[in-house]
């Protein structure tokens, strides 16, 4: 096993020295499950993914889906060149007096760098969101309910995407907003976006959650069949983990999946809370063509009504169009989220 796991490592150092012939690797990476970058250095580190691979791999065997490869991803840096001119050592051996923070992490195992990623996201999520800590930079966008930036956390350094949806209503229901979106601390699965916290401030609630750098998949247009297939997976799974909660998404629509350059696909604006999105319904006159029939005729909807959406949804992603000719709904401001009037 370990003089596999040495020949593997030089190999795949060989393959990113023909890729990058410039740059010096010294080590790598693979995402786990949460989505988190563990980092491999030494054979140890290799044998880990190895293992976490082949749980992975036996998993995806079992419950019969695809088996998915493991992606790698290269730490190279420039050679070493003019570097360090005056020889300079740093003692990175641990309870030396020169122990710097650079040599306690090199001293880290990987677990640690994932436990670190785990604690930030605790960290984050206990409450301690508010909004002195958020320095506000670009729209991402506007929404029936409100508007989404980028945003900085000053105390993190983390870069989040905070929603912020004008609300007038009583402290009492503020509160029970608060405490309905206890549950998405709790959610944890790396096809639904990353939840951070919520506040209201004077009449507005505040919702930060993990920034996604490509945006929403509404702007995509035309996406190509077999890219759309992983897209697909990803929703699935997000839904089913969802539904695993009891929780229906409600809103599942092209402009609610989220992606990164890290290719993780994600879903966001799920209706965890219920006075949440009776409170936003009672300001939107909108349209929602996406809702399952069941729903605009208000009678009881479930996982099938999500399942309506999401074909509607990939309908236009596969077709680059809205597949139907477009109707123009209206809510009134008396139902929750479900549509009363036509026109
Ligand atoms: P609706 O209000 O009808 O649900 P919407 O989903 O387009 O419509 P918002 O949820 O307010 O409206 O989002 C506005 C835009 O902000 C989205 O279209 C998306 O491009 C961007 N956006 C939302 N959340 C994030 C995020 N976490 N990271 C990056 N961009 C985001
Ligand atoms: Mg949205």
């Amino acid at each position: 096993m370990k003089l596999g796991a040495v020949a593997k490592r030089f190999f795949i150092n060989d393959v990113i020295g023909q890729v990058l012939p410039d740059a010096t690797t010294t080590a790598f990476e693979y995402e786990d499950e949460d989505g988190d970058r563990i980092t491999v250095r030494s054979d140890e580190e290799m044998k880990a993914m190895l293992s976490y691979y082949y749980t992975t791999v036996m998993e995806q065997q079992v419950n019969g889906q695809l088996i998915e490869p493991l992606q790698i991803y290269p730490r190279a840096c420039k050679p070493p060149g003019k570097r360090n001119i005056h020889g300079l050592k740093v003692n990175t051996r641990s309870g030396s007096a020169n122990n710097s923070s650079s040599a306690v992490s090199d001293s880290l195992p990987s677990n640690s760098l994932k436990k670190s990623s785990a604690e930030l996201k605790k960290i984050l999520a206990n409450g301690q969101m508010n909004e002195q800590d958020i320095q506000y930079r670009d729209v991402l966008g506007h929404g029936n309910g409100g508007t989404v930036y980028k945003a900085y956390h000053v105390p993190s350094g983390k870069i989040l995407a905070v929603k912020l949806i004008p609300l007038d209503i009583t402290l009492e229901l503020q509160k029970q907003i608060m405490s309905e979106l206890e549950i998405l601390y709790k959610c944890d699965s790396s096809y639904i976006i990353g939840f951070y916290g919520a506040f209201f401030v004077e009449n507005r609630i505040s919702l930060c959650t993990e920034f996604m750098d490509g945006g929403s998949l509404d702007v995509y247009r035309k996406i190509p069949e077999h890219v759309l297939g992983r897209i697909a997976v990803a929703v699935v799974k997000g839904l089913t983990y969802l539904w695993s909660l009891k929780i229906l998404h409600r809103d599942v629509k092209p402009s609610n999946m989220l992606v990164n350059t890290r290719g993780q696909v994600k879903l966001c604006d799920f209706g965890v809370s219920t006075q949440l999105v009776n409170s936003i319904a009672k300001t939107y006159v909108g349209t929602n063509a996406y809702m399952a029939p069941e729903r605009i005729s208000g009678e009881q909807y479930g996982i099938h009504s999500d399942v309506w959406s999401l074909g509607i949804s990939f309908m236009e992603l596969a077709l680059g169009r809205f597949p139907y000719p477009q109707v123009r709904l209206f809510i009134t401001a008396a139902c929750h989220c479900d549509i009363h009037s036509y026109v």
